[in-house]
């Protein structure tokens, strides 16, 4: 695409030899946006939180000491400190992202899953309420090479989110099997709100949330299916999602067989 008025003007002046350079720079442009927005989000995530803490601050601070009740200090107070580890949450998961993103991919070690995932299981139960939690089938000698702190945020961001997005009395089953094609899968169904399918491809893109308001209020930092998917490329697993509005939704993780390794001997 050379602008031909330039090229007349060389021509005119003599100069009939030139040599053209062009650079495609889509691919630079498209990251540049990407990291714009990127930081855009952060900002916009962490001054909501930062707002609401130095209000409450600054009325701590300028109410007269005879004019506010114990209780009323407490529950301030409470309320800046769910704000705090709100800001905490979210910084926790931008550096676990960056970790998984900067970090070369490492062979890890072998992996035994099911204490992985029972230590999982054990937490999102303390953060259910009401929510009824099934284990369907755990395989016990079913190991994966890989990085198990990586492997145990994956498996932790998929159940607390089964829970997060489900209803009291609603169920989430879970389960750790080989499949007849050798790999490995981890799968877990919830019966919650769902999710739409346009919504569904854009579930690991960093902060993306389909409720904004519900993913706030249940404690999510938005960055949970962004770091699982990391995970999953580094362990060549794949992440499945399959979801359907108002009936519920199954997220796997298929691991290649190659990742499937034999316990190790004791
Ligand atoms: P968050 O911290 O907001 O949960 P995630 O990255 O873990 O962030 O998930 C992104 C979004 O995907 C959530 O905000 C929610 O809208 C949707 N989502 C994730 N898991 C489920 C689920 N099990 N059921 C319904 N929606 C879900």
């Amino acid at each position: 695409n050379v602008d031909r008025s330039l090229l007349i003007q060389l021509t005119r002046y003599g100069i009939d030899q030139y040599l053209v350079v062009t650079r495609d720079v889509t691919q630079v442009e498209r990251l540049e946006t990407t990291r714009k927005d990127f930081v855009a989000n952060v900002s916009h995530e962490l001054r909501t939180p930062l707002t609401v803490l130095s209000g409450f601050l600054e009325t701590l601070h300028d109410i007269p000491r005879e004019e506010i009740s114990d209780e009323q200090r407490m529950h301030y107070l409470d309320l800046m400190m769910q704000q705090a580890s709100r800001m905490q949450a979210i910084v926790a998961d931008l550096l676990t992202l960056s970790t998984l993103e900067s970090s070369p991919t490492q062979a890890g070690e072998p992996v035994h899953m099911k204490e992985v995932i029972d230590r999982a299981l054990e937490q999102a139960k303390l953060l259910s309420a009401g929510q009824h939690v099934f284990v369907e089938n755990i395989a016990d000698n079913l190991y994966i090479k890989g990085i198990e702190t990586e492997l145990a945020s994956a498996v932790s961001n998929l159940l607390t989110n089964a829970i997060r997005y489900t209803p009291k009395d609603g169920t989430i089953t879970t389960s750790w099997y080989l499949t007849e094609s050798g790999q490995a899968c981890y799968s877990v169904q919830d019966t919650g709100i769902g999710i739409a399918a346009q919504d569904i491809p854009r579930l690991t893109e960093r902060f993306y949330r389909v409720d904004r308001g519900r993913s706030r209020a249940t404690g999510g930092t938005g960055l949970g299916l962004a770091i699982t998917k990391h995970v999953a490329m580094r362990h060549n697993a794949e992440l499945h999602i399959q979801s359907r509005v108002g009936a519920g939704s199954i997220f796997s993780l298929e691991f290649a067989a190659s990742r499937v390794v034999t316990p190790p001997s004791p």
